[in-house]
């Protein structure tokens, strides 16, 4: 029996037996196998740290809550330095902290080993700090094409990818969190770029530790369908980003193309609980365009 094979009937044993297990991170992801109720699952915003108005941190979270969001996702760059910061701006906050969006240098799969080394360094530095802060995971792309000299994109690769995948997933467990991986759109990255495939890759790793997401931004030019890509993702989706369809601005400024409701429908129908994520800029005034993107995500989720 080969690793896969042996997955697969390890897979169906655990599934058979009842026991395929939900999450073991409190506050993230965690789909049912089946449809779940449409009409009364709630959506959990997130916003990145440049979405919401205001010079400083607290500001932002002030509007966060005023406008209901109750959720915040760093960037990963110096993160350890910034937990006790983080800490004490939410406290007594209806804000918690999501996913903790990459920032650390070299990549996984990198050639030279000493930035392969820098990638394990850093990225675990990073997951400490997730940990801390009660992050559902730390998002990671395993190469944009600018990285170079990358490894090739071979079947070769992709084992290597599992096996790394599987080692910092089960070090990020132990940390309290996961390791989420981003499929990116071809003119970003090359390697990853359906969320379908990075959900293939988290079944092959096996750990719970190793889970994906999906990007609406990104989607737009890699899934022939919203729906299929978030459904066949299962219990391995963690994390969504969200943008407007074609500029990457506030959900909205690219008009009617803003369509969010069939990818909504199969969040629905997986039960997911993770968050929803601002990622993009605006060409307008944020005390204006962010309340209208949340007027509009909210209403197509309803309609979804
Ligand atoms: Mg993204």
């Amino acid at each position: 029996m080969d690793r896969r094979e042996f997955i697969r009937k390890s897979a169906l044993g655990v599934a058979a037996a009842g026991i395929l297990p939900a999450t073991l991170l409190e506050g993230c992801a965690s789909p049912g196998a089946g449809p779940g109720d449409k009409t009364t699952k709630k959506m959990k915003i997130s916003f990145q740290e440049g979405i919401a108005p205001g010079e400083t941190l607290a500001e932002k979270f002030d509007f966060m809550e005023k406008h209901g969001v109750q959720g915040f996702e760093p960037g990963g760059r110096g993160l350890a330095g910034r937990v006790d910061e983080i800490k004490s701006l939410l406290s007594g906050r209806d804000i918690e902290v999501t996913a903790v969006c990459a920032g650390f240098e070299g990549f996984i799969l990198a050639e030279e080993p000493e930035t392969k080394a820098l990638f394990d360094r850093t990225m675990r530095e990073i997951i400490v700090a997730a940990g801390e802060l009660g992050s559902c995971g730390v998002i990671m792309v395993p190469a944009f094409n600018h990285q170079t000299p990358c490894k090739p994109h071979t079947q070769q690769t992709r084992d290597y990818l599992v096996e790394q995948l599987a080692d910092l997933g089960e070090f990020a467990l132990r940390n309290g969190t996961a390791v989420i991986l981003e499929p990116l759109n071809r003119r970003e990255a090359f390697y990853l770029r359906q969320v379908s495939d990075a959900a293939s890759i988290c079944r092959d790793a096996d750990c719970a530790g190793v889970t994906c997401m999906g990007d609406f931004w990104h989607m737009t030019w890699e899934e022939t369908s919203d729906y299929g890509a978030f459904f066949s993702a299962g219990r391995h989706l963690r994390h969504v980003h969200i943008a407007s369809r074609a500029n990457r601005k506030m959900p909205g400024e690219d008009g009617v193309q803003d369509e969010y409701r069939e990818g909504f429908r199969a969040l629905k129908e997986l039960d997911y609980d993770g968050w929803i994520s601002f990622e993009c800029s605006t060409n307008g005034d944020r005390l204006e365009t962010v309340p209208a993107a949340l007027d509009l995500i909210r209403g197509q989720w309803e309609e979804a």
